[in-house]
């Protein structure tokens, strides 16, 4: 059984909030570029859970490490869960989200608050040196604002309300916003299945 973690990343926000999360496994947990690996994967899954395994297959034919995967996206109902799978793509993958952001609004403009629902989706695969593959699923439901709101987080963030929080995920702070977030549940649900197979 290899003796790290090779996250599918090369984002150092992501990495943060997974070493936190994963810290007391006892296993060092290392980005695709510091285990050397730098591929170009295409993801033509259709679903998150898809992508994320396409992703974990592909750079563990690379290395005897467990290899871990996450695919996320913001599923609005009122678009029929658009921009899900295509969130990074949505109006172009180039395009500012100020751009992205207000396109939904303006899309949404007078559907009223009930008819607003939206969740942030993370799935995250594990393939481990036996060959197995595991996938779990984090959300965080909201609803999408009236307006844009807030400086942190990134993408989709700003017009992310969450009626409960009177605020945006833009308005939280980062702890907090790891703390409740998609990918949060997502790193704590793999987390067993992970110490499962170190034994
Ligand atoms: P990725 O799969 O983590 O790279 O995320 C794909 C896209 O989903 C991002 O480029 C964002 O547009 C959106 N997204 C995922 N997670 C979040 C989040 O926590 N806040 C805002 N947007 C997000």
């Amino acid at each position: 059984m290899g003796n790290r973690i090779v996250f599918a990343t090369g984002n150092k926000d992501k990495m943060k909030e997974i070493r936190m999360i994963l810290a007391d496994l006892g296993v060092e947990i290392v980005s695709m570029k510091e285990a050397g690996i730098d591929i170009d994967i295409v993801e033509d899954g259709s679903t998150f859970e898809e992508n994320a395994t396409i992703k974990a297959k592909a750079i563990a034919r690379l290395t005897d490490d467990i290899v871990l995967a996450d695919d996320s996206g913001l599923e609005i109902d009122y678009l029929n869960k658009e921009p899900g799978i295509y969130s990074a793509r949505y109006e172009g993958t180039d395009t500012p989200y100020s751009i992205k952001n207000n396109k939904i609004l303006e899309r949404l403009k007078g559907v009223p608050d009930e008819r607003r629902t939206a969740r942030f989706v993370c799935a995250i695969a594990a393939v481990f040196p036996d060959g197995t593959a595991e996938t779990v699923r984090g959300t965080i439901e909201g609803i999408i604002g009236h307006e844009s709101a807030g400086e942190n987080g990134f993408g989709y963030d700003p017009i992310f309300y969450l009626p409960e929080y009177g605020c945006t995920t833009g308005q939280l702070e980062p702890d907090k916003k790891n703390e409740l977030s998609h990918r949060g549940v997502a790193l704590r649900a793999i987390r067993p299945i992970i110490e499962r197979k170190l034994g």
